[in-house]
């Protein structure tokens, strides 16, 4: 899958693509990511990519002629691409994007913002805008790499282990179990006897109900989404753990 990302911070995306899986992924030719300055798409001597914002107000309007440029320059080799652009209004991207995204497999254009904002022209370049979250960030560089990122590891080959993905938070509804690793005993903290006895279906059990505990307890939002997915084993995890929660609560 290819990412063409427009940016006038190109220098910020090396570290980031050049280290660990998204560099191996690279190199596997299972993603490209090509970095474009958008200062290569104005015409003018300063290379301006921003202006004073008609009506006045605070802060700079990044001009739509470089974007217009820098879009058509990369789409003028007919391949299709979904142009997204980063933005606090965007809808709000999650695990179910990303996978949606991956399984499409589309070659996608990511526009990133900097300055108080983008000339509102540019959007009708636009398939799509993404925001990564209710906060404001100075670019939309960190946002296009958390994009590029939460997709890339799900395409098949990218992560070592395909059962990574699986059973990871978010992918099937519900949060993830948690882990644990030598040595058993650290200043008194003890891993959980179940996970030492090599009883796979104690195991798999026990992960299922701390996910689920986890859930209940952090996001009872995501709990009440997955309600219709819940098998009968589940109830009864569910039942035990409340009666263990609201025990606690009263110890
Ligand atoms: N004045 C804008 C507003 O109030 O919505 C914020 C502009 S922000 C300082 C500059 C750029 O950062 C935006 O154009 C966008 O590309 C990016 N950005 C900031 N926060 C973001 C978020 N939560 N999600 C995606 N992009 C974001």
């Amino acid at each position: 899958m290819k990412f063409d990302v427009i940016t006038i911070f190109p220098e910020i995306f090396n570290a980031y693509l050049n280290e660990s899986i998204l560099k191996r992924a690279a190199e596997k030719n299972l993603i490209e990511v090509k970095i474009h300055n958008l200062r290569d798409f104005t015409t003018d001597r300063h290379r301006t990519v921003d202006d004073y914002p008609y009506g006045g107000g605070p802060g700079m309007v990044m001009k739509p002629e470089p974007f217009f440029n820098a879009v058509e320059h990369i789409k003028s080799d007919g391949v299709r691409r979904q142009v997204v652009m980063l933005a606090p209004q965007g809808k709000t991207f999650n695990q179910d994007m990303a996978l949606s995204m991956a399984g499409q497999n589309q070659d996608m254009i990511l526009i990133c913002g900097r300055y108080e904002a983008i000339d509102e022209r540019v959007r009708s370049l636009v398939d799509e805008e993404i925001s990564i979250g209710d906060y404001v960030l100075t670019g939309g560089e960190l946002p296009a790499l958390v994009i590029i990122d939460s997709i890339a590891r799900l395409i098949p080959g990218v992560l070592g282990d395909e059962r990574s993905a699986d059973e990871e938070s978010f992918a099937c509804g519900i949060l993830e179990y948690p882990h644990y690793t030598r040595p058993p005993d650290f200043r008194g903290l003890k891993v959980p006897e179940i996970l030492l006895s090599g009883n796979h279906k104690a195991i798999s059990q026990w992960r299922r109900k701390e996910a689920l505990r986890l859930t209940i307890l952090r996001r009872p939002d995501l709990m009440s989404r997955y309600a219709p997915g819940l098998k009968d084993e589940d109830y009864k995890l569910v039942s035990e753990i409340k009666e263990e929660e609201n025990k606690h609560e009263y110890d």
